[in-house]
């Protein structure tokens, strides 16, 4: 990859491969995504659709690369609702919305360590306030407010889509192999595009396979965080957490389709596809009184789907990370892009931004190398 126009090759379609692939085209290169499932599909193999979702940090207070990928989000969001001039509650084209969010906190934690009023994102966050004391509901020991983005995850991977389309970029929906690692799917990427006559050569690929990393790469520290939630009808008010430990509740409002999702579990190395019906009437339950708006006249909420989805755990967090990998095609650059656990969508600005930055400094290092 040179400073002029390169050839980048994003595998996966997620928030995360579609968000990178924007961010490559926006810098003028050209992009190919090839990926097993694309905007539209619902597997639970693909995580995106599956989502919340909001901005709601997940980094803590000694993450400071993270830190900076959640309040570009954070910032890049807002930016395109006060844009597109969109009052609380009002979806902008890309299916984003802002809304006050209330959290609570039913146990002391790490976070909380050095009181509500130190969390790291307090001074970035718009609106923020401590919840005082006096006024905490019962069983919590902190709260605070402030104004954050909830996201359509429909409308949005639909959005990143049609502006790859816009900036010329290409999407391939094919499955690459897994059974020969990385190398074997580089390789069979090669054989593959020029069937859809793509034959411009190929300056680098990024990995951006979600939680099927684990068996593409392949890379044992994968792992699924599994998330069941319950899709309702109608539009909560307000986002809402309240945080218990292992489980949050949490009530995420989705302008764009009449629609609040209501969560949910974080269940580590659990694999199970199926919703449980216990965790379903748990989590109704313990969103009755936390999103009352939504309770119908018979005072239940109006179920349309209860899903599941597996967050792509990593243990160490994501990495991004240049590899170059011998296959039988040749010698390919590859930056490994996945493992966003359960942030995928706030850390998908500067995670993209970082993986431009560390294939250019790669390039740039090969290119002064090869002078010398
Ligand atoms: C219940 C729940 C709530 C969440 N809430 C939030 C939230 O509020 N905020 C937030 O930021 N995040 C949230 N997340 C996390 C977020 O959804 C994920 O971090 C994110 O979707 C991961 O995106 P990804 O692009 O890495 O993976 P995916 O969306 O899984 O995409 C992976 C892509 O790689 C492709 N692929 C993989 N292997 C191959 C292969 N061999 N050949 C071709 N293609 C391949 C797949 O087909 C797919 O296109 C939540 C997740 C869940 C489950």
């Amino acid at each position: 990859m040179t400073a002029s126009k390169a050839h980048i090759v994003v595998i996966g379609a997620g928030v995360v491969g579609l968000q990178t692939a924007v961010t490559f085209l926006e810098h003028g290169h050209a992009v190919t995504v090839i990926a097993k499932h694309v905007p539209g599909d619902k597997s639970s193999e693909y995580t995106s659709p599956w989502a919340g979702a909001q901005w709601r940090t997940h980094s803590t207070a000694k993450d400071f690369e993270l830190q900076k990928w959640d309040i570009a989000s954070y910032e890049r969001w807002f930016q395109t609702v006060e844009q597109e001039k969109k009052e609380p509650g009002q979806p902008t084209k890309s299916g984003v919305a802002k809304f006050h969010n209330v959290m609570y906190w039913a146990e002391e934690d790490e976070e909380l360590a050095n009181g509500p009023e130190n969390l790291w994102y307090a001074p970035h966050m718009r609106s923020f306030e401590v919840i005082p004391r006096s006024s905490l509901p019962k069983g919590a020991v902190a709260g605070v407010k402030y104004d954050s983005i909830s996201i359509d995850t429909t409308v949005y991977l639909h959005h990143l889509v049609d502006r790859i389309t816009e900036l010329k970029g290409r999407i391939v929906k094919a499955e690459l192999p897994t059974a020969g690692g990385i190398a074997g799917a580089l390789a069979a990427a090669t054989r593959l595009l020029p069937v859809y006559s793509i034959n411009t050569p190929i300056s680098a690929f990024v990995n951006s396979s979600g939680i099927l990393a684990k068996d593409l790469v392949p890379d044992p520290a994968v792992h699924p965080i599994r998330g069941q939630t319950v899709l309702v009808r109608g539009v909560a008010t307000q986002l809402r957490a309240i945080i218990r430990g292992k489980g949050v509740t949490y009530v995420i409002p989705r302008a764009a389709s009449n629609s609040t999702i209501l969560g949910g579990t974080k269940q580590v190395g659990d694999w199970n596809q199926n919703p449980d019906d216990t965790t379903t009437k748990w989590i109704l339950e313990s969103c009755r009184d936390v999103a009352p708006e939504l309770l119908n006249e018979k005072g239940e909420f109006d179920v349309l789907s209860v899903n599941v989805g597996f967050r792509p755990g990593r243990t160490g967090g994501p990495r991004l990370e240049v590899e170059e990998i011998q296959t039988e095609a040749g010698k390919f650059v590859v930056c490994h892009e996945y493992g966003h656990a359960g942030a995928g969508y706030q850390l998908s600005f500067g995670s993209a931004e970082k993986t431009l930055g560390l294939l250019t400094e790669h390039f740039q290092r090969h290119a002064t190398r090869a002078k010398l």
